[in-house]
């Protein structure tokens, strides 16, 4: 897919690794949909991409509820008469072990409302909005490309049982997706980051955090852009299909 001139919507646009996908393929000419909760972060991520002479729009909506997400599409194909590309990316972190023990005794479980958070937001938001993306997809008539965010931690990561089951579930709907929408000439993929200088990572603990950093390969995290470069050519390959591209800096959990 040639990208200028393509409309290109993106959850969670508004920081982090969907604002720099934003403008990695504002950059290549694609005209951003921008769809987060945050109003303030889609106002500066608009902007950014507008800077780079493409027209952007933002759209408030919660990926977990399907209302939203059914509006945000219609605006979007009712503001850009088309839809080329969607990214499922929005997503959050609610880690926590299992169960805590301390001194032999269970002192704490990882509750149901830290779980159900992660699997609304981050499986259940991906679902949302992949479904709509087929369905405006085949209405249009002109195929186009879904990628998933998924995760290294797919793989499972210690104190991330719902973030784990729910990546990996994110892995799993872009094979059952690929095999069924190839038929209407949709693409879909998905990208499994290890760990990424954003705010969500900036949020973890700093000792974790370079302990982490020393487990890489490479001895360091990503930069947003490797995540906006591995976006592009996903789009830009055709032959590109049903796959996780990994970047992790050679990190294995
Ligand atoms: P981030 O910096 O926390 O940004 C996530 C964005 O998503 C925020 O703007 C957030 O808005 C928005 N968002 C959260 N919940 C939402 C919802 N229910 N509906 C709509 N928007 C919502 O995270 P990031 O690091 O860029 O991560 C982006 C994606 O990559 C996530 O799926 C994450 O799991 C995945 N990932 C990240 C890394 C990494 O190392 N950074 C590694 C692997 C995978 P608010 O600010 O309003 O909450």
């Amino acid at each position: 897919m040639q990208l200028a001139g393509k409309t290109v919507l993106i959850t969670g646009a508004g920081r982090g690794l969907g604002a720099a996908i934003a403008e990695g393929l504002a950059s290549r000419g694609a005209n951003l949909a921008l769809v987060d909760l945050d109003t303030a972060g889609l106002g500066a991520v608009r902007g950014a991409c507008e800077r780079l002479g493409v027209r952007a729009t933002t759209y408030k909506a919660n990926v977990a509820a399907e209302a939203d997400v059914i509006r945000a599409f219609d605006g979007v194909v009712a503001d850009f008469g088309r839809l080329d590309v969607v990214i499922a990316n929005a997503g959050i972190l609610r880690d926590g072990l299992l169960v805590k023990v301390k001194d032999g005794a269970v002192v704490d479980k990882l509750s149901l409302a830290q779980w159900q958070a992660v699997i609304d937001v981050n499986l259940t938001g991906v679902f949302l909005t992949g479904r709509e993306a087929a369905d405006r997809m085949i209405r249009l008539g002109s195929g186009g490309c879904i990628v998933n965010i998924s995760s290294l931690s797919r793989a499972g990561n210690f104190g991330q049982s719902n973030y784990s089951a729910a990546k990996a579930g994110v892995a799993a709907l872009t094979v059952v997706w690929a095999k069924e929408l190839a038929r209407y000439g949709i693409r879909v993929n998905a990208i499994a980051p290890g760990f990424i200088k954003t705010e969500m990572v900036a949020s973890m603990k700093p000792e974790l955090l370079a302990k982490m950093a020393a487990s890489i390969p490479v001895q360091r995290l990503g930069e947003p852009n490797e995540i906006a470069a591995a976006a592009a050519f996903i789009l830009e390959n055709d032959y590109y299909n049903g796959r996780v591209l990994e970047i992790d800096g050679g990190q294995r959990l």
